[in-house]
């Protein structure tokens, strides 16, 4: 029996092995235990630290999540022990929100286990936001952006991949810099009249305008206390920049969760 928190459990309707970030956010789907010989019906709880999967009934005996479903559900005022453990952080394999096309029917004993011996060894599915994708990436070797997949608009490809290096991209086009990828590039910092101007190095083009892309960040915005005139930084972008009314810059729209721009 493990003393780790439950925090990987199948989502029927999406046929993956997911994290409980996953099924936090997705909470009306059909979760299960991937033990073979349980697959018992799991459903995510917050903790007084951390969300994690317990069962609705529980965990056959023997099955390795049973332990902690005890503890956890056990009486009022003694200590939940297993509800302070932190789960190891799992890499995004998703920027954004997954869609789920159709509500399946509750699936028989049968069709879990075919399910379950299916995602044996696949990733888990996680959906992270723009920064924690980025996060993801800043830290793997190139040997881990290869190996780790990431889809972005329903398509998949590897961390690798998925990053651009505006340095790399040849005639400095810009629909390196779009929805589906994410492009990253050395930016310079000036502040004026209040307001910080981040610049990218490179000029890009867009087949009528060659211009560099530009973000003005705010007292207030996020960034602005982390940002000193006259420094470089490294700019990811995962947006679709504009020309502006004069010409001179392209521009982004406000960042989401999922989108924008992010600093390092
Ligand atoms: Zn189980």
């Amino acid at each position: 029996m493990s003393s780790d928190l439950m925090t990987i459990a199948i989502c029927w309707e999406l046929g993956e092995k997911v994290s409980v970030e996953y099924a936090n956010s997705n909470s009306t789907l059909y979760y299960f235990c991937p033990e073979p010989e349980c697959l018992e019906r799991v459903a995510p709880v917050q903790g007084k630290i951390n969300i994690f999967f317990r069962a609705l009934n529980r965990h056959v005996t023997g099955c390795r999540h049973e332990k902690e479903t005890t503890e956890s559900s056990g009486a009022p005022g003694k200590p939940k022990k297993f509800t302070t453990a932190v789960p190891p952080t799992t890499v995004p394999t998703h920027l954004g929100i997954i869609p789920v096309s159709s509500r399946k029917t509750d699936p028989d004993p049968t069709q879990l286990l075919r399910l379950s011996q299916q995602v044996r060894t696949s990733p888990v599915t996680h959906p992270g936001t723009f920064q924690e994708v980025v996060d993801a990436w800043q830290t793997m070797s190139t040997g881990e952006r290869n190996q780790h997949q990431l889809t972005i608009a329903n398509q998949t490809s590897s961390y690798a991949n998925a990053f651009t290096s505006l340095i790399h991209t040849g005639g400095g086009n810009l629909s390196a810099v779009n929805n589906s990828s994410i492009a990253w590039g050395p930016a310079s910092v000036k502040l004026y009249g209040g307001s910080f101007f981040i610049k990218t190095f490179n000029k890009l083009n867009d087949g009528i305008n060659r211009a560099r892309i530009r973000i003005i960040v705010r007292p207030g915005q996020a960034y602005f206390s982390q940002l000193t005139h006259g420094t470089n930084i490294n700019l990811f972008l995962h947006t679709t920049p504009t020309i502006n009314n004069k010409g001179d810059y392209f521009e982004i729209p406000p960042s989401t969760p999922y989108s924008g721009f992010i600093i390092k």
